[in-house]
């Protein structure tokens, strides 16, 4: 599914090497969580995962099922099945929810050789997806995330994710800022769309997001590379002891 290389990074306008050989293998069907301390790198990863500007990868590759992303257009990659959650939801003001999934939906379809949706069949699905989500009509029709609260950027965030049937989500520190309440429903929310085909790369600087989205592996970066992997418990380890012991072991 995932597979990225010994992944060199650094910004365009600047001689900084932010990711420094990375490697990292995301199965299908897996949930991985990447922790680490500020700066090593995190965002860094999924915006280049992302394609968006400002970086350049100057060595290594990676992969979603065998075919180069590094390549592709940003929407290229959400067609081949990428799909990013931010930690800042963006507001799109005069654009309509609903209408935003929507040809967000035929734009992906459409990539991948498939019929668009009616209007019809799409308002069936989106309601049906919407009130699994607790995600109310009036939702639905507000412009994207105006005016929403924290928790309801989130859910929509997971009924954009749920919309668009994504192969591999990256969510970059998705639950920062949340309520226990709304982090709940995020994870709620992975956690129902979690199956054999999906992979998830969460990204977070808690622990507690994994109390509910139980990772198969976590990762912890430092300094632009994966200093060590382990089950669930290195999360807790963290949490305990801080990243200093690990640091100081991976020299
Ligand atoms: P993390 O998400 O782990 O906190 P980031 O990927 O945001 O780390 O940042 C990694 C390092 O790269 C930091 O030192 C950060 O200051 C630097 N960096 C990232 N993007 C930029 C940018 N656009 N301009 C300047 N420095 C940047
Ligand atoms: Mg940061
Ligand atoms: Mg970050």
């Amino acid at each position: 599914m995932l597979k990225i290389n010994n992944l060199h990074v650094k910004l365009e306008d600047e001689d900084k090497a932010i990711l420094k050989g990375l490697t990292l293998e995301v199965p299908a069907g897996q949930v991985h969580a990447i922790m680490g301390p500020n700066g090593s790198g995190k965002s860094t990863l999924s915006y280049v995962l992302s394609g968006r500007d400002g970086y350049v990868v100057t060595e290594g590759e990676a992969s979603l099922d065998g075919a180069s992303l590094l390549d592709m257009e940003p929407e290229e990659r959400a067609a081949a099945g990428l799909f990013l959650a931010f930690q800042y939801p963006v507001e799109i003001p005069g654009v309509g929810n609903m209408t935003f999934l929507r040809t967000a939906v035929n734009a992906q379809r459409k990539a991948r050789g498939e019929a668009e949706l009616t209007a019809g069949e799409f308002l069936k699905v989106v309601r049906a997806k919407a009130a699994d989500l607790q995600i109310s009509p009036d939702m639905l029709k507000r412009p994207v995330n105006v005016g929403f609260s924290g928790g309801e950027k989130k859910r929509n965030e997971i009924l954009q994710m749920a919309m668009l049937e994504p192969r591999m989500c990256i969510m970059d520190e998705t639950d920062s800022g949340l309520d226990v309440d709304a982090m709940r429903l995020v994870a709620e929310g992975v956690n129902a769309l979690r199956g054999p085909d999906r992979s998830f790369l969460v990204i977070t600087h808690y622990q507690r997001l994994l109390d509910h989205i139980k990772p198969d592996l976590v990762h912890i970066l430092s300094n632009g590379r994966i200093i060590k992997s382990g089950g669930p418990e290195l999360a807790l380890e963290v949490e305990e002891n801080g990243y200093g012991d690990l640091l100081a072991e991976a020299g």
